[in-house]
């Protein structure tokens, strides 16, 4: 099966309600030329509401940065993908590294979210990466395999979910990594989730830095179904371009 590359944005804690205002202008821009791929933008919770509102009918779709496992209960604060979906997310990001590092939360506790994503009808998209730590000292490929092994639940087919491959050291530092180390990391994680959950409909993003400069570059990689943007998301100009430097004629395997 061939199917679409998915460009997704992550606005992290940043956007109020003004910032639709560039969700608008991104829906309106991509309206009159269409792209062959899929847009998404996950802005924070408070947003989502009036972010589906503001793209109905476009396809642009919206989701949530976050949910809790449970899809109810006495969880002060949190957000199940029972409630995203109905303030009409489609899709959920789980395990974004900056919610390992300052949440704590464990490829266990990742794994269980995916399943809360499928229960609600939400496709996940599974955040991975190494430090620069485990990068300078050769253990890149071993913690992201651990890390594909643990954090995804049983049984789960390949067209539930995006990966997402987010070295810790490029998110939000400008810098990223080569060419050739992305493609390395792409095929081995093309080749291990094939393996598991079948090769249909699997999307491994890249994520990190990724800019309206570097966009063609990553975008053409083999292997490379799209992109997790955080940054360069937030700007619908910048945002367009990364969309627009995605190969029209690459397809997803
Ligand atoms: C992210 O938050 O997932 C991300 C990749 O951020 P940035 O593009 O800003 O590095």
């Amino acid at each position: 099966m061939t199917g679409r590359m998915l460009l997704a944005g992550n606005w992290k804690m940043n956007g109020l309600r003004t910032s639709l205002a560039e969700l608008r202008a991104l829906s309106r821009a991509l309206s009159d030329e269409p792209s062959p791929h899929q847009v998404l933008v996950c802005p924070p919770a408070t947003l989502i509401c009036e972010a589906a509102k503001a793209v109905e009918g476009t396809r642009v779709g919206v989701g949530g940065q976050d949910c809790h496992a449970e899809a109810s209960g006495a969880f002060t604060g949190e957000i199940s993908a029972e409630m995203l979906r109905d303030a009409g997310a489609n899709h959920v990001i789980v395990g974004h590294s900056e919610r390992r590092q300052y949440h704590g939360e464990t490829n266990a506790a990742v794994s269980a979210k995916v399943l809360a994503a499928k229960r609600a009808g939400l496709i996940a998209i599974v955040c991975v990466g190494e430090t620069d730590a485990e990068r300078v000292s050769g253990k890149a490929v071993r913690v992201v395999s651990k890390q594909l092994d643990e954090s995804l639940p049983d049984g789960i087919a390949a067209g539930e979910f995006a990966l997402a491959y987010e070295p810790v050291w490029a998110i939000g530092t400008g810098k990223t990594p080569t060419n050739d180390q992305i493609a390395e990391m792409h095929d081995m994680i093309h080749e291990r989730l094939a393996a598991r959950c079948g090769g249909e409909g699997l999307r491994v993003l890249y994520g990190g830095s990724v800019k309206p400069s570097n966009a063609g570059e990553i975008l053409a990689i083999d292997h490379v179904d799209g992109a997790l943007v955080g940054g360069a998301s937030l700007k619908a100009g910048d945002f367009l371009a990364i969309i627009r430097a995605a190969p029209a004629g690459k397809s997803v395997r």
